[in-house]
């Protein structure tokens, strides 16, 4: 197999990563950028940015990814296709192989894999995707002031997004497959007692409806049972909040990962518990998972690479 070594290798092309190649390709450390099967990560699948600092007007998730990438390049990251298929963090220099048939020789890593909203799995969905159907309520809640909107899901994360979307929509209904909420006691009490909040239990949504814009949500009530019951639910905007699937799978062998698959970080850094080793962004996010945060986490990750390497010479 191919080898190469490299002194900084980044895996991921979202906001973590190229924050990441800006700031080492500036410490003159020649990072090597591996851009994944999402080239630009997560905005490239979203219409407008508000709330990255810098555009006043918004952006577009496609035409800020892009701004990111030129300036990782103008200044010498070496951006490659390419997606990491294995790695072996086992022993000096670490190993990361690229599309199953190339390895690259890293002294240092920085992972910023991002992090993957999971869907209910209905076809409307992606059909509806930037046009009433979001996997962010703080991303997108915004769009929806004074609107219905709809969210699935009843853990404590679902709830939390349930009461920030109260804040600015009209109505705000909860879907809940069964005949209780999963959060905590004090989440539970939050949304209850909401007066914008209500919740549907013993809901499952079968599909969503409208012309170009999500328009309702087709609905059915004891699913299976014999008081069944179908029903359409009109909402402007259908919220997603079951949860993120992280990208660490690769790295799963070496890292510590907690129950939901974020890459372990030590409280404050994006040190993992491998000296060189570093995740930044989505990956090792459960809790705040925005652009800034991302960008800032891979900002942060590049100079502890840059330290680490000072470190050992
Ligand atoms: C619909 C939607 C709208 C959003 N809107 C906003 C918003 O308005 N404002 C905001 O701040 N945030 C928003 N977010 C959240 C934001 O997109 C994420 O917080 C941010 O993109 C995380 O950045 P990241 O760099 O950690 O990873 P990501 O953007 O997820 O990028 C991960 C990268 O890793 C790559 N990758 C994954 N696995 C591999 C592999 N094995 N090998 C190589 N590369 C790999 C992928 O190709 C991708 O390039 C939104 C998210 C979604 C889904």
């Amino acid at each position: 197999m191919e080898t190469e070594k490299i002194k900084c290798l980044i895996i991921g092309s979202g906001p973590a990563g190229y924050t990441a190649a800006i700031y080492t390709s500036r410490a003159n450390l020649s990072p090597v950028l591996y851009e994944g099967m999402q080239p630009g990560g997560q905005l490239t699948i979203t219409t407008e940015i508000e709330n990255f600092p810098g555009y006043p007007e918004g952006v577009t998730g496609f035409d800020m990814m892009e701004d990111l990438k030129k300036q990782a390049v103008k200044f010498g990251a070496d951006v490659r296709r390419g997606v990491a298929t294995a790695c072996d963090f086992s022993k000096k220099p670490y190993k990361v192989t690229i599309d199953s048939e190339k390895e690259i020789e890293a002294e240092t890593v920085i992972i910023s894999t991002g992090a993957t909203a999971k869907y209910l799995g209905l076809p409307d969905e992606h059909k509806y995707a930037g046009k009433g159907v979001s996997a962010c309520a703080t991303c997108d809640g915004f769009f929806y002031r004074k609107k219905t909107v709809a969210i699935v899901g009843g853990g404590d994360s679902a709830c939390e997004e349930a009461l920030y979307l109260a804040g600015l929509a009209n109505k705000v209904y909860m879907i809940i497959r069964k005949n209780c909420l999963r959060a905590s006691q004090i989440m539970q009490d939050r949304v209850m007692k909401h007066p914008k909040i209500e919740i549907l239990f013993n809901t499952n949504t079968l599909g969503l409806y409208g012309d170009e814009f999500l328009e309702g949500a087709h609905l059915v009530k004891f699913k299976g049972d014999v008081q069944e019951e179908k029903f359409d639910l009109p909402v402007d905007g259908f919220f997603l909040a079951i949860g993120h699937r992280p990208n660490s799978a690769v790295f799963e062998k070496y890292l510590e990962i907690d129950a939901n698959g974020y890459i372990k970080t030590q409280w404050g850094t994006t040190k993992t518990a491998i000296p060189g080793i570093f995740a930044a962004g989505d990956v090792a996010d459960p809790n705040y998972r925005q652009a800034i945060t991302a960008a800032g986490t891979g900002c942060i990750a590049a100079i502890e690479v840059e330290r680490y390497l000072n470190s050992i010479e």
